[in-house]
């Protein structure tokens, strides 16, 4: 019709341009892989980007080829961010800490044609280089004096060489917004890693909706930390929504102890940060055992996994930081829900507002979210009902790369692998997972209420919940805990701890103490691993 808007595409490099117009003077600081601090500003690093623009080029890099990176959070992994995308190609940011074969996986699967990695990684890069058939060029993220005098890898380049060649007098080119931009694959899944596909469009809504007030509130009054890492799901959309409102950013770089982190968010007056659950606890320990506190810090989103109501009440009661708990996924890059209370919730008691604020949190406009029974049928929005979680929207995945797994939308939907209940504020609480989940005579038990509970024992220092095969009720909960050091307690103590506090029906049927307990690639309990360990196990009686 005529006289409707226009039709400009959402594109990844607008944001950098917006920021180098309108904030050009605001910093971006870093602690690189070569232990020193890095600073410049948003004009700096767009005159970057430009420059890496020119040299991926020259390096023969084409539209919708792909380029993967093994990096921290830094400058320079940012610079990649914007200048594979801006291009045209695909940065696919892999996980170090994934097992060197599946990392091989990856890329091989991605045919990644060139690998950008900083220092960290050269000992991995040379073991790995030999496997990585369509890896044509190796950059070393760092600059001439830094680079290893002799090294396996073949014809290994050095990154601050290859911008010294270029100039920034680049204009980024236009393309379709549906173009791909960024690839990152998530273990989340059965099988092999699944690579979820970003495009253009998508990361440019998704950092829209990530900087709103409900969601993680940003400005170009904050300084924020992304401890959450570049290489899993976009660090969740900070490089770009950061970038959106022309906020100042603060690069960790490989320092994510509990002292790194609180000196850096002193130094740079670190207003909000971002990160799961364990890194938190280290940073409490750190302060807890330093006796310090918080000059500027004020917001700190935790997501990932289930963010425990202790650390909510110990950074708002004792260091003055509202916590934002977020839920996500890969699939969904990855912001779906954040805490953050409502006007009337005001009113409630401190302890009432952390049982809110303990929950995953709401919808944020572009995450349409349902839960349904085993049939398909919607359930209510009334706290109780728990049944799969089922999200839609434009920055969700409409598949896995190259068709793995097959159609796995049901209706539209994507089926999240998360069992939720929605309150009719619109709050969702995960209950569990339906990979993990467990079901006994046809009903759901949540593993994460027996393991909270199991964690709130004072002798517990973790706990797992899986299901064990029952020939009666299908499956039945097992308890595997670990002991903290020099505690002594009986599985009949745990088991007796229960009562009262569940239904019968959801009671354990035992519980096995063990000296550790699996952890995947980015700290969460490996349940799958777990689950193969027992699958043999029998139930007492
Ligand atoms: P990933 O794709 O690795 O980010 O994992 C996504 C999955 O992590 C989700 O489907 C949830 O099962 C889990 N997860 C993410 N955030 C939370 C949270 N705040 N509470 C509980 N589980 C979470």
């Amino acid at each position: 019709m005529h006289g409707l808007m226009m039709d400009t595409p959402l594109l990844i490099t607008d944001l950098i341009r917006f920021a180098d117009r309108n904030h050009g003077d605001t910093e971006i600081v870093s602690k690189t892989a070569e232990g020193s601090i890095h600073r410049y500003t948003y004009r700096d690093a767009h005159a970057r980007a430009r420059r890496l623009a020119k040299a991926l080029q020259a390096l023969g890099v084409k539209a919708s080829e792909r380029v993967g990176t093994l990096a921290w959070n830094g400058y320079r992994h940012y610079e990649l961010y914007y200048a594979i995308s801006g291009i045209g190609a695909v940065i696919n940011t892999i996980n170090p800490r994934l097992f060197p074969d599946q990392i091989t996986y990856i890329s091989n699967h991605a045919e990644n044609t060139a690998l950008f990695f900083d220092l960290t990684f050269v000992p991995l890069v040379e073991k790995l280089a030999p496997q990585l058939k369509s890896v044509k060029h190796f950059v070393l993220m760092t600059d001439r004096a830094h680079m290893p005098a002799r090294t396996a890898i073949p014809g290994l380049l050095c990154y601050e060489e290859l911008m010294q060649k270029q100039d920034d007098r680049f204009e980024w080119p236009a393309f379709d917004e549906r173009t791909a931009a960024a690839l990152c694959y998530t273990s989340g899944t059965t099988g092999n890693p699944k690579g979820v596909l970003y495009g253009h469009r998508s990361t440019v809504l998704h950092a829209y909706g990530a900087a709103l007030p409900d969601a993680l509130d940003l400005s170009a009054r904050d300084a924020v930390l992304p401890v959450v890492p570049m290489f899993h799901a976009n660090a969740w959309s900070l490089p770009y929504a950061c970038t959106m409102v022309g906020a100042k950013m603060v690069f960790p770089g490989p320092h994510l102890d509990g002292k790194s982190v609180y000196e850096l968010i002193e130094q740079e007056k670190v207003t909000l940060s971002a990160g799961v659950p364990t890194v938190w606890l280290m940073l409490l320990q750190h302060l807890a055992a330093q006796k310090v506190k918080f000059s500027t810090l004020k917001r700190t989103v935790i997501g990932g996994s289930a963010c425990p109501p202790a650390m909510i009440r110990a950074f708002q009661e004792e260091y003055g930081v509202t916590v934002f708990h977020a839920w996500g996924m890969t699939e969904m890059s990855p912001l779906g829900t954040v805490g953050s209370l409502k006007a009337r919730q005001a009113a409630l008691s401190k302890e009432e507002q952390r049982a809110v604020q303990a929950k995953q949190g709401r919808g944020i406009f572009g995450v349409d979210m349902k839960i349904v029974d085993e049939e398909g049928k919607e359930l209510p929005w009334d706290g109780k009902r728990f049944g799969n979680l089922l999200v839609r929207g434009p920055w969700i995945a409409s598949g896995y790369m190259k068709g793995e797994g097959g159609d796995v939308l049901k209706d539209g939907w994507f089926p999240t692998g998360d069992v939720a209940t929605i309150d009719p504020d619109g709050y969702m609480q995960i209950t569990d997972r339906s990979k993990d989940v467990i079901k006994s005579g046809g009903e759901w038990i949540s593993s994460i209420d027996l393991e909270n509970i199991a964690v709130a024992h004072p002798a517990i220092q973790e706990a797992a919940v899986i299901g064990i095969r029952h020939p009666k009720w299908d499956e039945r909960p097992i308890v595997v805990a670990v002991k903290k050091a020099g505690q002594e307690l009986t599985r009949e103590e745990l088991l007796k701890f229960y009562e009262g506090k569940i239904a019968k029906w959801w009671m354990p049927d035992d519980v096995v103490f063990v000296p550790e307990l699996p952890h995947t690639a980015t700290g969460k309990l490996s349940k799958l691993t777990l689950r193969e360990k027992f699958k043999d196990y029998r139930l007492p009686g």
